[in-house]
């Protein structure tokens, strides 16, 4: 696993979309331009639709960081947060490797899962996320 840059807790990610909308502020990218974008996992028929039937409804979000991150390198020398993790209203994102590795130690001992993606999703190395499923 490499070192983790950033961790995602999945648990406390509500797709909200701040994240990608922060960085593309804060880096000044194009409008087609997108260093991390949310995916919307276990919808049923349609997009942002929760799967299963109430009661028993379930819906889940996947921040993914494009190859073209730099870590925010300008601020984070600074001793300031990406903008990514700092504008994330659940605090669902962790940055540095000193802070996640207490952070995973901890979900671990709750009964987390921890792992990456695969390489074929392209992403950024350096991201690692927790999950209880
Ligand atoms: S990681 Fe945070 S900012 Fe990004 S979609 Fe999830 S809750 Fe929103
Ligand atoms: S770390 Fe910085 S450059 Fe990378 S996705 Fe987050 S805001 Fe964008």
């Amino acid at each position: 696993m490499a070192e983790t840059k950033i961790l995602v807790n999945l648990e406390r990610c509500v797709g909200c979309w701040s994240c990608a909308m922060a960085c593309k502020i804060g880096n000044g990218l194009a409008d087609d331009a997108w260093w991390v974008t949310v995916r919307t996992l276990g919808s049923g028929e349609g997009i942002d639709r929760p799967a299963g039937t109430y009661p028993n409804l379930s819906m889940g979000w996947l921040p993914v960081w494009s190859e073209s991150c730099v870590f925010c390198a300008g601020r984070t020398r600074d001793g300031k947060q990406p903008y990514c993790v700092y504008n994330c209203p659940t605090e669902a994102l962790v940055f540095g490797e000193e802070a996640a590795a207490a952070e995973i130690a901890q979900l671990r001992a709750a009964g987390f899962r921890v792992f990456e993606l695969p390489v074929w999703e392209n992403q950024k190395p350096g991201i690692t996320y927790a999950s209880r499923k």
